[in-house]
């Protein structure tokens, strides 16, 4: 079992509270894998005082000293990737392949922003008058805080992190309890990769000690916030009487439409890979799958085919397609929205069962499930699942599709299969959500553009990733400067 501590001032600190707490192994909660400080509001406090000691220094070294650094920790990484990947899924119940893709990316995203250090600028703009010079900088914000879910717990806080770091900004971040380590490895990859004291800071704890002093304490400058709706408008108020900045990214109800034109044995493979790849439990995962009712039966019946196929287990394990949910709690959340959806009408196709016997005995697994017949008013076609579960709506065209895709409060992802270009090309324009795919899954990003979502998605002022990521992380200021005198 590995043991971690905060890390404080360039420190590894126990908790003031003196308390810790373990973390097993999703898919055999046997294995305890880690075990952690429970923090609380005065460690939050600390690193906030470590964050502002260490800013003038760090915010006066240039973009390219800091990105550097950030290049030396995808060095670093790079080299442990295959024993984080492990970690991770050992922590979070992802399989294999998926961890060393996340790890991967974490490792990726430093490399960029080490490399975006030698872009960062402001804007020249012509004067009115000669001999006059009219610019803007980008100049970093101060402490800015940073808290995470569990879902990506090293791509996340990585794509928050590196544009907050090499904009100049000192961090204090607190990564969810479920799995805190790959924030503490990263930590500890950043620190060997010579990142001075106080800079960074990490503290594990609970939502409403460590993150309500985040999200109160004056000296933080702005806070950036990936997780559920309901904390995210929580934490959004918070800031708002002291009018920081927030950037609040949350749930989707992520639309896949199949037109009748499609090749559905594709629709099929992408809705199932979107919908239960990484247990279902990506922010941009399917959730619904919204079919041209001459289609649908048939769509429905290889969509069934490919969860049927799917291997679920420890993630560990070759051979294995989906994990566990992360916790018990995630699992009974699935199994509940499926019984639900059941209530209220829909067929259950196949799945939604929790897997208990054998190889599965002390872990949190369930059956991929489908469930059609379902009608958008439903509860399954509305609230965010978080776990493997589909919920197919039959429509009879693409303006009824276009209508239930865009029928809810959230607009993360959404994607589309078809041949018809011209309609391909109007659900582009028209759908309510910050990334549209087509013919393509909904899960996946490219770390080079910019994601978010929109409606009750995000805050929606700020995008994450690519080069825009460096807006929320600072503020412009404009320069004048007359040469004629
Ligand atoms: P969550 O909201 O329960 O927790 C997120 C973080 O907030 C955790 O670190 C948690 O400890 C902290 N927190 C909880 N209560 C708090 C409080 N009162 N004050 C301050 N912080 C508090 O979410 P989760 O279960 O960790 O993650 C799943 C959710 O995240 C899903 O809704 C998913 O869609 C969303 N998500 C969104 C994106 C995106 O980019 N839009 C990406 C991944 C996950």
């Amino acid at each position: 079992m590995k043991i971690f501590q905060n890390y404080i001032g360039g420190e590894w600190r126990p908790s003031q509270s003196d308390k810790t707490f373990q973390n097993a192994n999703p898919a055999d909660t046997r294995e305890k894998v880690a075990e952690y400080p429970m923090g609380n509001g005065e460690d939050a406090n600390d690193a906030i005082r470590a964050a502002q000691k260490a800013f003038s220094e760090w915010s006066a070294m240039t973009p390219v000293a800091r990105g550097r650094i950030l290049s030396r920790t995808a060095q670093v990484l790079e080299s442990r990737k295959a024993e984080l990947a492990e970690f991770l899924t050992r922590e979070e119940g992802k399989t294999l392949a998926e961890s060393q893709g996340e790890v991967q990316r974490a490792i990726d995203i430093f490399r960029f922003f080490g490399g975006i250090s030698y872009t960062l600028g402001g804007q020249t703009i012509p004067h009115d008058l000669p001999n006059n010079l009219l610019y803007t900088v980008r100049q970093p914000l101060g402490v800015v805080g940073l808290i995470t879910p569990w879902n990506f717990p090293i791509a996340i806080p990585a794509w928050k992190m590196a544009p907050a770091l090499v904009a100049g900004n000192t961090v204090v971040i607190k990564p969810a309890s479920q799995a805190p380590g790959p924030t503490l490895e990263l930590a500890k990859a950043i620190h060997e990769a010579g990142l001075p004291k106080g800079v960074l800071n990490v503290v594990v704890g609970e939502g409403r000690s460590v993150g309500a002093e985040l999200a109160a304490n004056p000296a933080v400058a702005a806070l950036s916030f990936t997780g559920s709706f309901q904390v995210g408008q929580q934490i959004y108020q918070q800031l708002a009487p002291r009018m920081a900045r927030g950037q609040m990214e949350m749930g989707g109800k992520n639309p896949t439409i199949v037109l009748a034109d499609a090749d559905l044995d594709l629709a099929a493979a992408l809705a199932a890979k979107a919908g239960f790849g990484l247990t279902g439990q990506a922010c941009t995962a399917t959730s619904r799958v919204i079919v041209e009712q001459d289609v649908a039966d048939a769509f429905t019946e290889k969509l069934v085919a490919r969860a049927k196929a799917i291997k679920v287990g420890n993630g560990l394990k070759t051979g294995t397609d989906m994990g566990p949910a992360v916790s018990r709690q995630q699992l009974d959340g699935n199994l509940q929205h499926v019984d639900i959806a059941q209530k209220e009408g829909a067929r259950l196709a196949y799945g939604g069962q929790r897997l208990a016997g054998g190889e599965w005995a002390n872990g949190f697994f369930m059956q991929p499930a489908v469930l059609d017949r379902v009608r958008p008013d439903m509860r399954i076609a509305r609230e965010e699942v978080f776990g493997p579960v589909i919920a197919v709506i039959a429509v009879k065209d693409f303006d009824e599709a276009l209508s239930v895709a865009n029928g809810v409060d959230v607009g993360l992802s959404a994607s589309i299969v078809t041949r018809d270009l011209k309609k391909a090309m109007l659900y582009t324009q028209r759908i309510e959500a910050g990334v549209v795919k087509v013919n393509q899954i909904s899960t996946g990003l490219a770390l080079q553009a910019p994601f978010g979502g929109v409606k009750k998605s995000s805050t929606d002022s700020f995008k994450e990733q690519g080069a825009s990521a460096i807006e929320f992380y600072t503020k412009v200021k404009t320069v004048y400067l007359d040469y004629s005198v």
